[in-house]
Order: structure tokens, then sequence, then C-alpha cells
């Protein structure tokens, strides 16, 4: 008996199968799923059975995979035999010779389409929020339950490569017009009936792809019309990737081979690439990372257990420039009252104006309603009166990064806070401790550090003050989640830990340029190493005004406290960029000119710093700027900035973008062994100065043979 799958034979002859894996908020593709679909399709046999509907007794239709199962594979021969033993169910219930229908009442991600793509028919509720799709690239992986063997005979060999090789979901519209499903249905009685009519007209229902006359719609590989596709699909998906992602390689490869082949064959190819998959170092590192610490974050890991949950209702924002406006959009979206102050009511209404704008877009691109529209720009108050933040259980200041221009605000706002309310600064450079020296009540001051643009970027950092008490992370952590984004939780530090980590990749990069290195090389390998953007082209992005100011500032403030301070070779060549109005593309100059049509390297820039006549392998190129910031990240957890390893992993790539496939920055130290990162780091020393010494915690991890783990 299964409890995974339960049957329900009606008077008319069909059985009805919803799957309700127990113990689980959602159905995922596991051996106790499998055994009760077996279980169903083996109620078939019976003649007075006359066709079956799959559907589920959960909210979604059925997830995907089984990570938790994924992971504990470690021979290639366990999941090519784990995606082998899903097949023989799934060709089972094509092949029987009664109709199956896939009744697609929530989600079918993943092995969930896999699943309902082996049957005869797909119906789904017309609902604009639930997804179909074959997300498995985004962690690593390809669909391994026949997704690239059926959509390519369903939908075509160049849908298919986009749904397996870009992994976007699609809603139920969008599936239909593809051909994906039988049709559309606008609730879950009509959807039932839709499935049972179909079952009826269809008594002897085939796979098109088990008719004698089977053509791939679109052609198959060797048609001509496929040949032109061929021809370029490596080439584009390369340019994204940069080779680094070998799931992307095996869609192309199972798709376009399986697209010689026969069905039985196709699909014995796609799980020999499932296998390579699963197996590879890039989809542990995606999974470990974007996986589980991303959903140990999630739940609360670097949360303080102790203060009950909380909820912000009414939310001050002092400075309605260009992180004060994201801020309140993402809050007021969160449905959180907003109160947005500036210097001047014009001000004001220019933060406000910008959720306006966004909301606007998203109303003409049929992505929200005017209700919606106006119901959120209704909870946001713009003004420069600041009677107004009285109630506000939070308030998140984003003035100019000045001290004491924070200061005075700080002070003035907290003449009309409650006495519990929890004080926040946007700061992006300046030490939360110093900061909350002009507070009243320095417990409940934090650093929220949110990253531009507010909207789109994923990441909180949240800064502990030398005096922050716990209740007040808890709160800031609680708010963080509320709106949507991934907190993770640090100590008060210079730079904290995304900027400082983050300025060692474009400093690298610079630096190169000093000692010769060709400026194209240096962009290419930023590139090649999997970072979204090159070195130089991000410094002109950031402002390299910007970058020697803070240097500027950081080497005050060491004097002030006695402390030396070495500047980063890389900074000489900032330096003399900024003296000649280089600071770049805010003026339209940097490392690059840039224009209205884009962005061509500076010419003169080899002029500046000629290119030495003997280049370096790129290889080393891409050591340098990886090493420099995993060793950077090391130093932080070392220094105890960061708290955990999976804040440190999850905040490199959601905050500066840190390769993904290198599970982030303290992941790349452990999938490639303390010891190994030790001797790298020690050669790049050797040749380009005591930066890259490793940070000592990794030398104590490769004496112990140990790794970073929480
Ligand atoms: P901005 O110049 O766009 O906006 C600052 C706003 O503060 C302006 O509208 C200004 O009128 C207002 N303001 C100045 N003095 C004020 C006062 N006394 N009272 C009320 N309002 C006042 O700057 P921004 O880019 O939004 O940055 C704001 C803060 O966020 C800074 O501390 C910055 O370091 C930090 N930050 C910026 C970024 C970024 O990418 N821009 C990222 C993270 C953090």
């Amino acid at each position: 008996m299964n409890n995974a799958v339960n049957l329900t034979l009606g008077d008319d002859g069909i059985l009805v199968a919803l799957m309700d894996l127990p113990g689980r908020p959602m159905n995922v593709v596991n051996d106790a799923l499998m055994e009760g679909v077996a279980a169903a399709v083996a109620k078939l046999a019976d003649p007075a059975v006359k066709g079956l509907i799959l559907s589920s007794a959960k909210a979604d239709f059925c997830a995907g995979g089984d990570l938790d199962r994924m992971s504990k594979w470690t021979m290639p021969e366990e999941p090519f035999e784990a995606s082998m033993a899903m097949k023989r169910v799934l060709r089972q219930m094509e092949q029987q010779g009664k109709p199956v229908v896939a009744a697609v009442n929530g989600h079918a991600l993943g092995g969930g389409l896999e699943l309902a793509l082996a049957c005869h028919a797909r119906f789904a509720i017309d609902d604009t929020r639930l997804k179909l799709g074959q997300p498995e690239v985004k962690l690593g992986l390809l669909p391994g339950g026949g997704g690239t063997v059926r959509l390519s005979r369903l939908v075509g060999i160049q849908a298919a490569l986009q749904i397996c090789g870009e992994g976007a979901d699609m809603n139920p519209a969008k599936a239909h017009t593809l051909g994906l499903l039988a049709g559309l249905a606008k609730d879950r009685d009509e959807l039932m009936a839709q499935a049972r009519a179909w079952i009826v007209a269809n008594p002897k229902a085939k796979q098109p792809w088990d008719l004698p006359k089977f053509k791939f719609p679109g052609g198959d590989s060797k048609s001509p019309a496929m040949a032109q596709l061929w021809a370029i699909a490596p080439s584009i998906a390369s340019v994204k990737s940069q080779g680094n992602y070998p799931a992307v390689q095996h869609i192309m490869s199972s798709i376009f081979e399986g697209g010689l082949l026969d069905f039985d064959a196709a699909s014995m190819v796609e799980s020999r690439y499932f296998a390579a998959c699963v197996m590879s170092q890039a989809s542990k590192n995606i999974i470990h990372t974007l996986w589980y610490q991303l959903n140990a974050i999630k739940k609360g890991a670097s949360r303080p257990a102790g203060p009950g949950p909380s909820k912000v209702k009414k939310l001050g924002i002092l400075g309605a420039g260009m992180m004060g406006a994201g801020i309140a959009y993402v809050s007021a979206k969160a449905g959180i009252d907003v109160v947005l102050l500036d210097t001047t009511q014009e001000a004001a209404d220019r933060g406000k104006a910008y959720s306006q704008g966004l909301l606007d877009k998203a109303v003409k691109r049929g992505r929200s309603t005017a209700d919606k529209r106006d119901a959120l720009l209704a909870k946001i108050t713009p003004t420069t009166d600041y009677a107004l933040l009285a109630g506000c259980d939070l308030l998140i200041e984003a003035v100019f990064e000045d001290r004491a221009t924070k200061a005075d605000v700080t002070r003035r706002a907290e003449a009309v806070l409650g006495v519990d309310a929890v004080f926040a600064s946007n700061t992006s450079t300046l030490p939360i401790s110093g900061l909350a020296q002009a507070s009243q009540r320095p417990a409940q001051f934090i650093g929220l550090h949110f990253f531009s643009p507010v909207d789109k970027m994923p990441l909180v950092e949240i800064i502990v003050g030398d005096r922050t008490d716990e209740t007040t992370l808890a709160r800031g952590f609680d708010y963080v989640l509320q709106i949507g984004k991934t907190p993770i939780v640090v100590n008060d530090s210079r730079g904290f830990y995304t900027s400082r980590v983050f300025g060692t990749y474009v400093m690298e990069g610079i630096t190169m340029l000093k000692e010769g290195v060709h400026p194209r090389s240096i962009e290419a390998a930023g590139l090649q190493a999997g970072m979204p953007m090159p070195p130089l082209a991000l410094q002109d992005e950031v402002s390299l005004s910007l970058g020697l100011h803070v240097a500027d500032q950081t080497k005050k403030d060491l004097a002030t406290e006695g402390k030396a301070y070495t500047e980063h070779p890389g900074m000489a060549v900032v330096r003399q960029l900024c003296e000649i109005g280089r600071v770049g593309k805010k003026v339209g100059k940097g490392f690059y000119d840039w224009g209205d049509d884009g962005k061509v390297l500076w010419p003169e820039l080899t002029r500046h710093f000629p290119v030495a006549p003997t280049q370096p392998p790129q290889q080393e190129l891409i050591d340098r700027l990886m090493f420099a910031q995993a060793n950077e990240a090391a130093r932080c957890y070392e220094e105890k900035v960061l708290r955990s390893v999976a804040d440190a992993n999850v905040g490199s790539i959601f905050g500066w973008g840190f390769a993904p496939f290198h599970g982030g920055a303290l992941q790349f130290v452990n999938a490639m062994g303390a010891a190994a990162f030790v001797k790298r780091s020690r050669e790049l020393a050797a040749k380009f100065g005591p930066r890259f010494e490793p940070a000592a915690v990794v030398v104590q991890l490769a004496a112990s043979g140990g790794h970073f783990a929480d």
C-alpha cells in the first residue's frame, strides 16, 4: 500500500490518482512518489478501468526532484539508475494502451513537468501564478526524467532548448500556446471535467512519438531547418556560460543527440548526461549554497532565537534619494505604510514618483493593475515634517554619506520616535558603531545595507554594531524577510563584508593594468571567471572618484585611530585617472568611453599603461581575480566580521555576483580544498605581493584537513 498517491475509482471507470507525499509541504519526485504512480499505472490493466487522471492533493502538482536524495549520491551509477527507474514507470504509463491525463492544479516544475509530459494529454488551471517549466539548469542539472526527450518531440527542438536551457518558468497560457497543454480550465472542477472528457474521447491513447509516422515538429537534429540552429546555439550559450556551467552543454548535447535517436536510446543518453550533471562540482556548489544554505538563512539561521517574531507596520525613511526611494517602493509593496522624508517637499515627492514610474511601467506591461498601483502609492507619504514619523516601528536613514548629516537626522528623528523603535542606517561605508554615537539608544541602532537598484537586488547586509542588542537584530532580520529579500548578518567593520571583498576584485583587475596586462585580457578574465561584469567596467559604473574618496577617508580614519594604512597597488591607477577627469561612467569617461550606443575601452589607455611584451596566461588572471576575493572573505571570517559560512557564500553571490558556479566565496575554498588553496595563494603571493598570503584560518584548515562549515 502506497500512501504517496491516493487512488479513487469513479463509477465512470476513471481512476483518479492524487499525489500527496506524506510529511512534505510539496510533492517531489522520489521513490515513494514513483512507486505510487507505478501502482496507479498497474491498475490500468484491470478491464474495468478506462483511464487515469494524474493530479495532486496539494497546492502544487509536483515541484521537482528530491534534492535531499540527490545530494546523497556519490557514484554516477546512482543518478543514472534512479533516472532510468523513473523512466521505466513513465514509459509503462504511456505505452500501456489506455489514456492517462495530467490535471495540473498547481506548479509543475522539473520532475513534476516530466511526469505530466509522460501523460497523453495535459490540462491546467488558467492561473497566471501557476508555473510550469524545467528549472534544473539553475541548479546545474538537466531534466533527468525524460524532459529533454519528450519536450523536443512535443514542442520542437528549438522550444525544448529554450525551456530546458534557460530554465525560465511559463504560465499555463504560454504553455498552451506552445502546444504543451491540451486546454485551460478556470478551476479545479472544470479541470477534472476536461480530463475526464479527454479520456472518454480518446480510449486508445498513444503518444505522438509512438506512432509509426512520427516526425519532430520543426524537424529532427539532422534536418536542414535545424542545421542553422545547431550551428549557432552552442556559441550563444557559451557567451553566457563561458563554459563554466556543464549543465548548459549537457542539455544541448542531450537534445541534439536525442534528436538523432529513437525514443528509448535518447532516454538513455539523457540519463547519462543527467548523471554527469549530478556529479559535477558546479551543481554540488550551486545546490549547497543556493538551496541548502539559502533555505537555512530564510528559516532564520542567522537570527537570534530569543526574540519573538516581529512585523513592521509603519516605516520611516530619511532621505528620498536613489536608495530611500527604492526602499520606500519595496516596503510599500510588502504592505507597509511608509513616511518618506527629505529636506524639501519636491525632493520627497520625487522619491515617491520613483514608485509611480515603476508601477506605471508594470501596469502598461500587464503585470499589475491601476487599482493595485494606486493602493500601493497611497501607502507612501512624502513629507518634510518629522512629526509624521511618530508611531514608526522602524526608521531607515538614507541621507548623504556624511557623518554630521547622519548624526543630525538621527537626533531629530529620535525626538519623535517611540521608545522601542529601531533605527537603521543604510550607510555603505561608515562603521555603524561610530554612527550609533549620535543615538540616544545605541542598542536599537543597526545597519541595513541595501544594494542598488533596491527593487532588483535580492540582498540586504545587516550590520551589528558594538552595542546593537539581539531584539534589534531580530527585528531588522524579520523586516528584511518581510520585504522578500535575503538577509545576511555581519559584524561592524570598514566596508562591512560585501563592499570590502567586492573591492578586492575590482582593484586586482586595475592592478593588472598597471603591470602591463592588456585591458581586453583583464576584462575577458573577469567574464571567464564567471563574474557578471568585468573589473574595469565595474569600477567605471561605481565611479573611480567614489573609490578614491573611500580610500582617502579610510586613510584619514586609520591615522586618527593610530593604525597603519597600506594602500592597494591598484589605487595609484585610480588616482591617475581621476586627476585627468576620467572618473567613471557618470561623466562618460573612465577606463571606457561611455556613449549612448554603449562603451568602448578608452583608446589612450594603453598609452598611459603600456602593454607588456609578454602577456600572462589567462588562467593566472582568473586565479588572481578569484583568489583575491576568496582570501579576503576568509579574512572576514577569521576576523569575525562574518558570522557564518552560509552568510559568506549567499552574500557573495547575491551581493556582488561572485561566480555562482563556485557556490560563493568560501565554498570556492572548500571545493578546491584548503591545502590546494594555500599552495596556489602562496605562489600568487610570491609573484604579486603579500595581499595573496593565505588567511591564517585557511592555513589552519589546510593543516587539519578541515573545511569551512557552520
Ligand atoms: P542620494 O544622493 O541619491 O540621496 C540622498 C537623499 O538624502 C537626497 O534626496 C537628499 O536630499 C537627502 N538628504 C540629504 N540631507 C538630508 C537631511 N538632512 N534630511 C533629509 N534628507 C536629506 O544618495 P543615495 O545614493 O540614495 O545614498 C543614500 C545613502 O545610502 C548613503 O549613505 C549611501 O552611502 C548609501 N548607499 C548608497 C548606495 C548606492 O548604490 N547609491 C548603496 C548602498 C548604500
